[in-house]
């Protein structure tokens, strides 16, 4: 109980101008694995919401982050998994990486044949047409990865830890792309906390960028955004908020992967800002990125 006040505390940060209450209790117990008595006790807890009993509606940003804290199982949290035993692989040695792209047609009762359109980034170059209504492979892409992670030099390290207190929670598209939300509230996602770093840098006077790309691992890559800043001459990647998380959530333990650590290698940037790897006409499309290691 302590810990769900603790966990919903962080929400009420987010104003409800922004939240979608689009997720029914039978859906927070379908998509999200809470059943009826977890959600009452998050009610208890001040969890945001609409209307009462069974017309209530939560928001589905919120339940996704307090699924994550709360342990549920999940596709997502299996992939973090391999996370870690990715920065291990590398750590022993280079690795080739074959990242294929998937998709399945997000609008399956339209007729005639599914056209996407898959970014060079995902291995695409023209476009794919096919009939197959479920999980087609639209491209891949190949690495080979001689970087190994690395502690950051100290002044870097100083600028990761002066963001490990900041703790993850999926935001609404408006506030994700807002750096100034991240430092006052002190939670964010990914895109948000990258974003709040990147400024920090630059005032500082660093050269930084921001960098969208791959978690490698195997048997699933991962999409992933985050902050990569030069120093003498080479860049490293600054993510306080991934490996805090990852301890938050119970999928790693001690300090094998630190604040103050560069898991460039591990992570592998594809475009500067965050790109939809697959379109299907003008939908853009969820993907998998099934991965295997390279010969
Ligand atoms: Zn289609």
């Amino acid at each position: 109980m302590t810990r769900l006040r603790t966990l919903v505390e962080p929400l009420l940060r987010i104003p409800d101008e922004f939240r979608r209450f689009d997720t029914t209790p039978a859906g927070a117990t379908r998509d999200l694995g809470l059943d009826a008595a977890a959600q009452q006790v998050l009610l208890d807890a001040g969890l945001p919401h609409v209307g009462d009993g069974d017309e209530v509606l939560f928001d589905s940003l919120d339940l996704s982050t307090i699924s994550l804290y709360l342990s549920a199982r999940s596709a997502r949290r299996d992939a973090m998994r391999f996370w870690q035993r990715s920065l291990r692989r590398i750590a022993s040695g280079p690795v080739g990486y074959r990242v294929e792209v998937r998709a399945q047609c997000p609008l399956p009762r339209h007729s005639g044949g599914c056209v996407y359109q898959v970014a060079p980034e995902a291995g695409g170059r023209m476009p794919v047409v096919t009939s197959e209504r479920r999980c087609v492979a639209l491209g891949a892409v190949s690495y080979r990865v001689q970087q190994r992670p690395e502690p950051l030099p100290p002044v870097l390290a100083e600028l990761a830890v002066s963001y490990a207190d900041v703790d993850f929670y999926y935001l609404p598209t408006f506030l994700s792309l807002n750096a100034d939300f991240v430092e006052r509230e002190r939670i964010g996602d990914c895109a948000a906390t990258a974003h709040a770093i990147l400024d920090k840098a630059v005032k500082a006077g660093f050269e930084a960028r921001h960098a969208y790309g791959f978690i490698l691992a195997v048997p699933y890559s991962s999409t992933h955004t985050w902050t990569e800043i030069r120093l003498d001459g080479r860049w490293f990647a600054v993510d306080p908020l991934l490996p805090k998380a990852m301890r938050a959530w119970g999928i790693t333990k001690g300090d094998e992967w630190p604040a103050t650590l560069s898991p460039l290698g591990v992570y592998r940037r594809v475009a500067t800002e965050q790109i939809r790897l697959a379109w299907h006409g003008q939908v853009p499309c969820h993907t998998w990125l099934p991965t295997e290691i390279a010969k």
